[in-house]
């Protein structure tokens, strides 16, 4: 079935990602291809999320995306995090885990609506983000289906999906003396310190119960909507379509890389979307030479340790680097608190360090930027691959190791940078890694596979792609598909 056998009346359905930044970015931009092939889709979120959302996207966003707001009951402190960007993942999961019965509601207020004349259809489905997974009894109480959007990779997906054999064979919760663990179809053996930390018996048991909870529910969608593409995780997706790891034949579909929707298009998008910005970065970034920048940031909300962001500061005070650098401190903190004496004057003429949210897709895509120094989240990882540029993976936590590793010994996209027993990497080593991707044969090597990968990702969405076949396989599943 083609595109253009979507039914006239635009079928309808309803988004729910977690209220993380990290995976909104992608579900927001899903739900915008969507859009684009003719749904109507109701997005649902936290109210602060929303908020954000219409100030960011205005009236760019797609006529046919509905945003709803949840209310959510915050302290004061907590607003206040908002304000700073810098909400926690505990609280963020307290938001999710408040949503159920206004999630409810909305979704039968929708049925309702739906029964007037003229009126958007009932939801089709309910797509929403795994660690959302209370909203499948949502869907059985509505009779709809739900898919799982995973905005992470299929290798990450394959141990979750196998999280039931792993805690009947006792496996999981890890004890501190697991070693290594084997996940079917895919080589083994996987490092015990690249799981989780939920995983751990170490860990907080309410994170623990948070995640199992979650990915346990897997196995009862109707299908898993994952941010990867075929050419790089080809293995994985297979193993995760294996009956070994997935019983259920739950049907998998790599449709990723989600970017935003003139990405790929816009030759070259960053040329269009450049001339609409006047931001700090990207004028400093005009000055300098081409390939010539290393840019480091660390996502949306991971902030280093101080003594990380330290040893990254002594590297680039010794190794004479261009950078930009996206700096996050911890409250109390001040750079020049933490920063070494002296480090601003002296990198002042080649490097910017700016701590507001950062136009990351366009950095990426600038010419002038050469290496990228990051914690490895997945929109992160997938965003370096899309732009061409190579990576020093430094994991912070999640599913970020993991990444790591397929950026460095699966992808050949990246410079491996030692981290001690804590995590932190040290300014010697990281000078080491920096001079060798930004310098040596190693990294052009690494810059070569990044923009061979690069041009993989435009080929998997374009039509008759991976992706692209992939998307349309959903797309055909959820128009055609009754509980
Ligand atoms: N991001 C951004 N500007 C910033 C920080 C982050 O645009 O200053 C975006 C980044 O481009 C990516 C997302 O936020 O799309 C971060 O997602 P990722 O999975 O890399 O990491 P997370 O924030 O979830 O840890």
């Amino acid at each position: 079935m083609g595109y253009e056998q979507i039914p006239a009346q635009a079928p309808h359905v309803v988004f729910l990602p977690f209220p993380s930044q990290g995976h909104i970015i992608p579900a927001i931009q899903f739900a915008e291809t969507l859009a684009s092939k003719g749904f109507t889709v109701t997005f649902v979120c936290a109210e602060h999320r929303i908020a954000k959302i219409r100030k960011s996207h205005g009236s760019g966003l797609n006529q046919s995306i509905r945003l709803i707001g949840l209310p959510e009951e915050l302290q004061a402190e907590e607003l206040d995090c908002i304000d700073r960007g810098t909400l926690s993942f505990m609280t963020e999961i307290k938001i999710a885990e408040n949503m159920p019965p206004a999630f409810d509601q909305t979704v039968n207020g929708l049925i309702e609506d739906s029964k007037k004349e003229s009126s958007v259809p009932a939801p089709l489905c309910i797509i929403s983000d795994f660690f959302v997974s209370w909203s499948q009894d949502t869907a059985n109480k509505f009779k709809i289906p739900r898919y799982v959007f995973y905005p992470s990779p299929s290798l990450c997906l394959a141990p979750m999906l196998y999280l039931p054999c792993l805690i009947e064979q006792g496996v999981v919760p890890l004890a501190p003396d697991t070693r290594n663990i084997v996940i079917p179809g895919l080589p083994p053996p996987w490092d015990v310190s690249d799981m989780p930390k939920s995983w751990h018996q170490s860990a907080p048991k309410e994170w623990r119960e948070f995640a199992f909870r979650n990915l346990l529910r897997l196995h009862e969608s109707s299908g898993i909507l994952v941010n990867t593409f075929y050419e790089i995780e080809g293995e994985a997706i297979g193993a995760v379509r294996d009956e070994a790891i997935n019983p259920n034949k739950v049907p998998i579909y790599p449709i990723g890389p989600i970017l935003p929707s003139n990405f790929f298009k816009v030759e070259p998008f960053a040329q269009e979307a450049f001339s609409q910005q006047d931001n700090e970065c990207l004028n400093w970034l005009d000055e300098q030479a081409s390939s010539s920048v290393l840019y480091i940031s660390f996502g949306s909300v991971a902030i280093p340790s101080i003594r990380q962001i330290q040893e990254i500061a002594k590297a680039l005070d010794a190794c004479q680097q261009a950078f930009l650098w996206i700096l996050k401190l911890p409250p109390s903190a001040t750079q020049a608190t933490v920063l070494p004496e002296g480090f601003l004057s002296r990198t002042h003429s080649r490097g910017l360090i700016s701590s507001t949210w950062a136009p990351q897709l366009l950095i990426l895509s600038h010419p002038s930027t050469g290496g990228f120094l990051s914690h490895c989240g997945w929109n992160s990882t997938l965003e370096s691959i899309c732009t061409g540029v190579p990576m020093i993976p430094l994991p912070q936590f999640a599913e970020q190791p993991m990444n790591s590793k397929m950026v460095t010994e699966r992808l050949k996209m990246g410079v491996k940078l030692r981290t001690g027993a804590d995590g932190v990497a040290e300014s010697g080593d990281i000078e080491k890694a920096v001079k060798i991707l930004m310098q040596e044969e190693e990294g052009l090597a690494a810059r070569k596979r990044a923009i061979a990968l690069k041009e993989a990702a435009a080929r998997a969405v374009a039509e008759g792609g991976s992706s692209y076949t992939a998307l349309k396989a959903f797309i055909q599943a959820a128009v055609t598909h009754t509980q």
